[in-house]
């Protein structure tokens, strides 16, 4: 079955996001798609980001059980659901329930293998910005991480979370004051149409 699928890539600096209609009828068709096989970990951007704008996720994300805290992030840890596993911000009716600027990289970045928009010719000024992305956060979240280790702050004790949290906070509205030129030359927001063969369940490549 052909199917036309849009794919709609938001820059938004440090929580740019790809967006895909397909998600929604996902092939498949087991009501977890590629959540259902990965556990989001929030690293200082992040936590930096969810201070500022969103302090009750925040606090919720530290409140839920079977995490892996290191020393600048948490890991939210899936549970086992049927036969593989349930991201636990997954809901079986709607899908995940953050927004999109509330996620994790991984999960504002992912698409799966079945789409595979990166392959396409007409795309590849998007390949590239999510690539610089991907590298330039990566960059980011190690340096300040190291910042917190000279300052001798680990998320690990939890009396010192709220004071890393603040320090983040600053990180990240310093950081997002200027934005890099490779964020700078890409539009807003802008949207790509591909055709794929669709397949089934697990035909359908995550
Ligand atoms: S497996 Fe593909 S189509 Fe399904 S939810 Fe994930 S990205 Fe969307
Ligand atoms: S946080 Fe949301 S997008 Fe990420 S794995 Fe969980 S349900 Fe999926």
């Amino acid at each position: 079955m052909e199917k036309n699928i849009q794919v709609i890539f938001h820059n938004c600096g440090l929580r740019s996001y790809i967006e895909v209609d397909l998600c929604a009828e996902c092939p498949r068709q087991d009501d977890k798609g590629c959540c259902g096989y990965y556990s989001p970990v929030f690293y200082p951007t992040d936590l930096g980001y969810l201070y500022l704008n969103q302090p009750d996720l925040l606090e919720h994300i530290f409140s839920l059980e079977h995490l892996t805290v290191l020393d600048a992030s948490v890991t939210v840890n899936n549970v086992i659901d049927g036969d593989s596993y349930r991201c636990k911000f997954h809901r079986k009716e709607g899908g995940c329930f953050l927004s999109q600027s509330s996620r994790e990289s991984i999960c504002r970045h992912f698409v799966c293998s079945g789409i595979g928009w990166w392959e396409e010719e007409s795309i590849q000024d998007w390949r590239i910005f999510f690539d610089k992305l991907t590298d330039y956060e990566i960059e980011i979240n190690n340096h300040w991480a190291e910042l917190l280790k000279e300052q001798g702050l680990t998320l690990r004790e939890p009396a010192q979370r709220e004071r890393i949290f603040m320090e983040l906070g600053k990180m990240y509205q310093e950081e997002t004051s200027k934005a890099a030129d490779f964020i700078n030359s890409m539009p807003a927001k802008e949207c790509r149409t591909l055709n794929r063969t669709l397949r089934f369940g697990s035909d359908w490549q995550l």
